[in-house]
C-alpha cells in the first residue's frame, strides 16, 4: 500500500499540486526522487587547498571589507583562516550585511570556489556569522543532496520533506517494499532498497564522490537496475498483451511476392529474405505482428516492406504506409505505382496537401476497401481517414515519429476486435542489447548487409574557403554525367529562412555554373512542384539538386553520386549519415563533401571526424550515442517515451544483459509484483502511451 503525500506532515493541497510536477504522488515517490548531485558540508576545508570549482565550506576571518564602485556596485570582502585568503564578492546587499561583515568578524561560508582576476573567489555564498570563537565547528553529517526541482518548490522544502519521509521510513512507519527478487538480488550482489534509498539521500562523508557523480556507485547500480527492469517489463507486458489480441492470419498462395521478385532487376540479399521470412511467418498468425525492422541506410527496407503488403493484398485485406515526410511518402507511391501495376493492385495516395475532391474520393475509397495499398504521411490517420479492411501498418523511419501516432494508426484496424499487423522500420541501427530493452515491445529483425556491390562513400571534410574548387568539382562530376546534391543547412530554425538559403544558393550556382541544369527543392514549394523537381532529377532531366534537409529520409536516386553539405557542423551525426546514405546508392565511386563555416566546436569536430572515419550505421549510432546521450538519438525524449530517472541507457548498458535476461522470467515468476514495480518507475510518458 502507498501513502499518499499528503499524509506527510506540511504537505497541503497546493504543495502536493506542486510536487506531482516531480511525478510524486505518494510519500514513496518521494524516496525515489533522487538528488542528482551533491554538496560536501561535512567538513571545513582549509582555504589554502581550494581549486576553482570546488564547492565547499569555508571558516575564516573578514580582514577588509570594502564597496567598490564602478559600473556595477559590489560589496568584497576578503576572509582568511591563516591558510589562504579568499575574497567574497556580492552584487546584491544592503547596509546590515555591509556593516556585520566587519573586520575580525569569524564567518562560515559554503559556496562554489572561481578563480578572481587576483584570487579565488565565491560570488554570492551562503553565509552565516560565527558568533561564539568557540563554537565547534558544527557540520553536516551526510552530504547535502541537491534534488531536480520545479518552479515555486525551494530546494530547502524538498529536503526537508525528503528527510521526514526518511525519518518515517528509519522508524518504520512506512515501509518500502522490496520488489527485486531473492535470487536476482544475490546474483548481482545488490544491496536491499531501502539500504540503497537511504543511502543516496544521505551518503556518508566518505563516500566515493566521483563514483556517485559518474552514477557508478553500487548503490545506484542496484535502484538503476530496478528502473530498467521496470521499463523493460512494462514494453514485454504491453507486448504479451497485444500477442493476446486477434489479428486476421494473412494466408496466401505467395502469388504476389513471387511475381514481384521475378520482375525485379535485383535479387534480395539474404538478410533482406530472411527478414522478409520472419515477417511472413508472423503475418501467417492470427495475432498482431509488431515487428521492428532495423537496418542501415541503403540497406533495402523498403522491398522488403512491400513484399509484407503484397502477402496482405492477397489475402484480401488492405495495407497503410506512413512515411514521415511528404517528398519520402511521395517517392514510396511512385516505387509502388511501378512494382505494383502490373500485379493489378490498386494504389493511393494522402498527404496533408490532398485537399477537396480528390481527397474526399481517395477516402471513400479507403472505405469502400478498392484501394489495396495507400501511402502517406501522418495524414493518414487523420479521423476521417477509414479502412473497410486495414490489416498491415506500415511505418517508414520510425524515430521520426512518435509513439502515439503509432497508435493512433494502429488503432485504425480495429474492427470486430481485429487489430492491424504492425511493421516498423527505422535506419537508427543501435545495439542489441539495447534494442531488446528499449524495444521489449517489440520483436526485432536487423537487415545486417547491404546490397552487393555498394562501395563506400568516401568522406572529406572541407573549410567553407575552399567553396570555389568544390564549384569545380561539381562542375567535373555533372560533365562525367553523375548527378549532384547540394544540401543547405539550417542557418535558421525557421523553415522560411531555410527555403531563402536555398534559393540563394541554387541562384549562386546557377551563376557559376550556367552549363548545369539546376534544381531546387524545399518544403514550402508545392507538393506538384516538389513532386516534378525530383521526377526530374531522377530521370536526369538535372544535373544538380539544391535542397534543404526534405530530402534527408529515403530519397533514393543511384545515379548521384556527389553530395555537398553546407554548414556540416551544424548537423547531428545522425542526420548526416542519413543525408550522405542518398549517395553511394549506385556502382560508381561516390564523395560526400561536408563543407564547413569558421572554426568547429569540440563536438562539431568529433562528429565530422566520425563522419570522415566510417560509413557503418552502427559504429555512427555508436558513437552518436556517446556524443548526445540516448535519449536523443532514440527520440525517446521527444516522445516521452521511457523517461529514466536514475538509470541512464548509455552509462548502464553493461547492466542490459542481465535485465533482458530477468525481463519476462520476472512477469512470469513474479506476478504478483508486476504492477507495484511500474507504478514505482515508469513514467508519465509510458503510462499515456498505453492509453
Ligand atoms: P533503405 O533501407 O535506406 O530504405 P531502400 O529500400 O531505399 O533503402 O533501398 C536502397 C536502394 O537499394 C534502392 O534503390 C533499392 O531499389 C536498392 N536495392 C534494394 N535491395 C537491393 C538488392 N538486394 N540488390 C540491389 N539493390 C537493392
Ligand atoms: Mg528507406
Amino acid at each position: 500500500m502507498l501513502t499518499p503525500i499528503t499524509e506527510l506532515k506540511g504537505v497541503g493541497a497546493r504543495l502536493a499540486e506542486r510536487l506531482t510536477r516531480l511525478n510524486v504522488f505518494f510519500i514513496e515517490d518521494l524516496l525515489f526522487h533522487l538528488p542528482f548531485r551533491y554538496e560536501d558540508r561535512t567538513r571545513l576545508v582549509p582555504v589554502g587547498s581550494l581549486r576553482a570549482g570546488d564547492e565547499a565550506v569555508i571558516q575564516g576571518t573578514v580582514e577588509l571589507a570594502q564597496i567598490k564602485f564602478g559600473k556595477k556596485r559590489m560589496l568584497l570582502v576578503h576572509v582568511t583562516d591563516g591558510t589562504g585568503m579568499i575574497l567574497l564578492r556580492f552584487f546584491y546587499f544592503n547596509a546590515q550585511q555591509k556593516e556585520a561583515l566587519a573586520r575580525g568578524v569569524r564567518v562560515r561560508c559554503f559556496g562554489e570556489v572561481r578563480a578572481g582576476p587576483k584570487s579565488l573567489e565565491m560570488v554570492h555564498p551562503e553565509y552565516r556569522i560565527v558568533v561564539d570563537p568557540e563554537e565547534i565547528p558544527n557540520v553536516d553529517e551526510h552530504l547535502t543532496p541537491v534534488y531536480p526541482t520545479t518552479e515555486q518548490l525551494h530546494q530547502l522544502s524538498l529536503r526537508q520533506l525528503t528527510r521526514r519521509a526518511l525519518e518515517q521510513l528509519a522508524q518504520g512507519k512506512l515501509h518500502l517494499q522490496e520488489l527485486l527478487p531473492a535470487a536476482l538480488l544475490e546474483e548481482m550482489h545488490y544491496p536491499e532498497l531501502s539500504a540503497a534509498v537511504q543511502y543516496l539521500h544521505q551518503p556518508p562523508p566518505d563516500v566515493a564522490l566521483e563514483l556517485l557523480e559518474e552514477r557508478n556507485h553500487p548503490m545506484q547500480l542496484r535502484l538503476a537496475f530496478e528502473e530498467l527492469l521496470a521499463q523493460a517489463v512494462s514494453l514485454r507486458q504491453r507486448r504479451m498483451r497485444a500477442h493476446r489480441e486477434q489479428a486476421p492470419a494473412l494466408n496466401c498462395a505467395d502469388k504476389y511476392t513471387t511475381q514481384l521478385q521475378a520482375q525485379l532487376p535485383f535479387k534480395l540479399t539474404d538478410a533482406q529474405q530472411r527478414v522478409f521470412a520472419e515477417i511472413r511467418a508472423d503475418l501467417h498468425k492470427a495475432e498482431p505482428m509488431q515487428r521492428l525492422v532495423q537496418g542501415d541506410v541503403g540497406s533495402g527496407k523498403t522491398i522488403v516492406a512491400v513484399l509484407a503488403a503484397l502477402q496482405t493484398v492477397e489475402a484480401g485485406y488492405q495495407v497503410a504506409l506512413m512515411a514521415p515526410t511528404e517528398i519520402l511518402a511521395e517517392q514510396h507511391y511512385q516505387n509502388l505505382l511501378r512494382w505494383l501495376t502490373p500485379l493489378n493492385i490498386s494504389i493511393a495516395w494522402i498527404s496533408g496537401k490532398l485537399k477537396g475532391k480528390s481527397r474526399r474520393e481517395t477516402v471513400a475509397a479507403l472505405t469502400a476497401g478498392t484501394v489495396q495499398v495507400c501511402v502517406g504521411t501522418h495524414a493518414l490517420f487523420q479521423e476521417d481517414v477509414e479502412f473497410a479492411r486495414l490489416a498491415l501498418v506500415i511505418i517508414d523511419e520510425q524515430h521520426r515519429f512518435g509513439v502515439h501516432q503509432r497508435l493512433a494508426l494502429r488503432n485504425k484496424g480495429v474492427k470486430a476486435q481485429l487489430h492491424p499487423h504492425q511493421l516498423i522500420m527505422t535506419a537508427t541501427p543501435i545495439p542489441r542489447t539495447l534494442a531488446m530493452t528499449i524495444y521489449a515491445d517489440l520483436d526485432v529483425s536487423v537487415i545486417d548487409a547491404l546490397p552487393p556491390g555498394r562501395k563506400p562513400v568516401e568522406t572529406v571534410v572541407v573549410p567553407e574557403s575552399r567553396r570555389s574548387e568544390i564549384v569545380q568539382r561539381v562542375a567535373q562530376a555533372c560533365q562525367q554525367g553523375r548527378q549532384v546534391y547540394w544540401v543547405c543547412a539550417l542557418i535558421e530554425e525557421s523553415e522560411v529562412l531555410q527555403c531563402q538559403a536555398a534559393e540563394d544558393t541554387a541562384r549562386d550556382l546557377a551563376e557559376a555554373l550556367p552549363q548545369l541544369r539546376i534544381g531546387l527543392l524545399h518544403g514550402r514549394l508545392v507538393t506538384a512542384q516538389k513532386e516534378q523537381v525530383m521526377q526530374q532529377f531522377k530521370q536526369h532531366q538535372l544535373d544538380l539538386l539544391v535542397a534543404t534537409t526534405v530530402i534527408e529520409v529515403g530519397v533514393d536516386v543511384p545515379n548521384a553520386s556527389l553530395m555537398i553539405i553546407e554548414n556540416a557542423e551544424r548537423f547531428g551525426l545522425a542526420q548526416l549519415h542519413q543525408l550522405r546514405g542518398r549517395v553511394g546508392r549506385g556502382t560508381q565511386d561516390s564523395v560526400c563533401v561536408l563543407l564547413y563555416h569558421g572554426s568547429l566546436s569540440q563536438l562539431a569536430r568529433e562528429r565530422l571526424k566520425a563522419m570522415r572515419e566510417t560509413n557503418d550505421g552502427f559504429e555512427i549510432a555508436r558513437r552518436d550515442l556517446e556524443i548526445r546521450g540516448p535519449g536523443e538519438v532514440l527520440g525517446t525524449k521527444q516522445t516521452g517515451l521511457m523517461q529514466l530517472r536514475v538509470a541512464d541507457l548509455l552509462k548502464h548498458q553493461r547492466l542490459l544483459p542481465a535485465v533482458n535476461r530477468w525481463t519476462e522470467k520476472f512477469i512470469v515468476e513474479h506476478p504478483g509484483e508486476v504492477a507495484a514495480l511500474i507504478q514505482r518507475w515508469v513514467g508519465e510518458g509510458t503510462r499515456f502511451a498505453d492509453v
